[in-house]
């Protein structure tokens, strides 16, 4: 058994809808997925695809693209013909904007109603076009676009303004019967993020996809999310997510899957396990463990590798590893399930790792 298999589970997940955006489902008892947006502008065709393509490779599972201009529109067929991954339009405010997304083989589009109903009450149509082609809406509230008659009632982006917007947006939808909706309610403010799913998951069985908006530079951002998700999937809510950084949209990947990976809601991939060091320890654990998660970076099967700064405490405290390293004396103790196999001088450490590493996920048949 793989080490996430025999953990307990956190909490039943909540039930509900399954939708499909493109062949990747969403909800139900799907596995709860990662996406990102890009950052390049839509009507570059090719930069879009290539930040795609990148994207895909670390993992995201659905892409969302900005679409505020026609010539952005006129870049989606081959967007969406061309990338490996579902693609998600996002659109503000025109609704042939959404009828071109429909066209163009997007698999979802993010609009929310309301602003549709307050240019053109277009929203009969979206619903039976959408419904048509088999195209889930996601209606996203922001606490910085929330509805002027909502923050005139609440004074301000509370949970309950949050999520009374979201589902007076869903029900727009619904007078028409559509309901292939999936709905997120973010707030910059983990808290309020936090209350606010909590009550929306209660009011709606729609499929939810969590961010915090606005979560800021990688480190804060990457805690924000965290603690956020953290608390939130670990109550079984949330059946997709979206990191938002202010840095590029690769790393909203690579920290939505570690917060997956975290929780056990993902098949672990390499886990660095690195001692904090302490007085003991015989050498710079801080950089070995920076270089050992660089060497083995996209290794190919799930791996806990254990980086220990002495040989004392070392492989005692990270037997639970497969493979690890407790240093001293200039040397490296090479240590698989906490017995010592080898020592080698500092210098052959990392590559000694690597080595052992593919040793084990070829016995394995991993590789
Ligand atoms: Fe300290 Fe050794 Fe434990 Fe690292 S493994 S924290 S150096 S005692």
């Amino acid at each position: 058994l793989r080490p996430e298999a025999q953990l307990p589970p956190l909490a039943e997940r909540r039930k509900s809808r399954q939708i499909m955006v493109g062949s990747v489902p969403v909800g139900g008892d799907a596995p709860v997925s990662v996406q990102s947006m890009t950052t390049t502008v839509t009507a570059d065709v090719n930069a879009t695809l290539q930040q795609i393509a990148e994207l895909t490779a670390s993992g995201c599972q659905i892409v969302r693209v900005a679409v505020p201009s026609t010539d952005d529109v006129e870049a989606l067929p081959a967007i969406a013909r061309k990338s490996p991954i579902p693609v998600i339009a996002d659109i503000h405010f025109q609704p042939r904007y959404v009828f071109a997304a429909i066209d163009a083989g997007c698999a979802a589009v993010r609009v929310n109603p309301g602003n549709i109903k307050k240019f053109d009450d277009k929203v009969g149509e979206i619903a039976k076009e959408a419904s048509n082609a088999g195209i889930p809406i996601r209606i996203g509230v922001n606490a910085g676009s929330l509805d002027r008659r909502l923050l005139e009632k609440y004074g301000r982006a509370t949970p309950e303004a949050l999520v009374e917007s979201a589902l007076w947006e869903c029900s727009l939808f619904e007078e028409h019967g559509f309901r292939d909706i999936k709905i997120s309610v973010k707030h910059n403010d983990p808290v309020v993020m936090i209350a606010a799913y909590r009550l929306l998951a209660q009011r709606c069985d729609y499929p939810l996809h969590l961010g915090v908006t606005e979560a800021g530079p990688a480190f804060q951002g990457t805690v924000k999310s965290a603690a956020a998700f953290g608390a939130l999937l670990s109550e079984g809510i949330g059946d997709t997510i979206r990191v938002s950084l202010s840095a590029p949209p690769v790393e909203e990947v690579k920290v939505g899957t570690q917060i997956l990976e975290a929780l056990a809601l993902r098949e672990r991939g390499l886990d660095i396990v690195s001692c904090p060091s302490c007085g003991r320890a015989q050498v710079d654990v801080h950089t070995l463990a920076e270089k050992v998660s660089a060497a083995l970076e996209g290794f190919p099967a799930a791996l806990r590798v254990a980086v220990m700064g002495c040989v004392v405490n070392g492989p005692g405290e990270a037997r639970e590893a497969d493979l690890g390293v407790a240093s001293g004396n200039g040397k490296g103790q090479i240590f698989v399930k906490g017995e010592v196999i080898k020592t080698v001088p500092e210098s052959q450490i990392v590559e000694t790792l690597v080595e052992e590493a593919m040793r084990i996920a070829e016995e394995r048949g991993e590789l």
